[in-house]
């Protein structure tokens, strides 16, 4: 029986998201699996005082990313349906879908930061608080 029933894996889109799925699937062997990917807001990024309508741009991003999550979901044969581009804030975006869901294992990347970067936190550090379900940090290697 599989440890876990449900993964989700959080992917921020970088080259090392192919380490944490690699991870998530040894891991996961048996379990289903889902993929999402959280887009911020482009209104947010540059302060929503900008006079210019960015909706092109963001449904860009969209595509992109669906694309990106599309090649890589296929390569470890995750079904479609479970895999998800939305718009908003990653910490509280992943939260919300492990919960709608019915997650038991959130997997996502931790680059170990120290120092100021430790305190300014991580989407690591705030999926793992706030979580009902268990959390994966996979140690990124960044050389690779
Ligand atoms: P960070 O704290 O931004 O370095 O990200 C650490 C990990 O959080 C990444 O490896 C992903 O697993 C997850 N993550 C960060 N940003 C996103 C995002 N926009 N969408 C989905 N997962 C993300």
């Amino acid at each position: 029986m599989a440890l876990y029933n449900h993964i989700l894996v959080a992917l921020d889109l970088t080259e090392e998201s192919t380490q944490i799925l690699e991870r998530a699937t040894r891991l996961g062997s048996g379990s289903r699996i889902s993929l999402m990917h959280v887009i911020e807001p482009l209104a947010y990024a540059y302060g929503g005082d900008i006079p210019m309508d960015l909706s092109e741009v963001q449904n860009q991003l969209q595509q992109q990313a669906t694309d990106q999550l599309t090649k890589l979901g296929r390569s470890i044969g995750v079904a479609p349906e479970d895999q998800y581009v939305v718009i908003g804030q990653p910490t509280s975006e992943i939260h919300r879908m492990a919960e709608e869901k019915n997650v038991d294992l959130i997997v996502v990347g931790s680059h170990g930061r120290q120092g100021l970067a430790l305190l300014l936190g991580s989407t690591a550090n705030g999926v793992l608080h706030g979580t009902k379900c268990d959390v994966l940090a996979v140690r990124v290697d960044q050389k690779k």
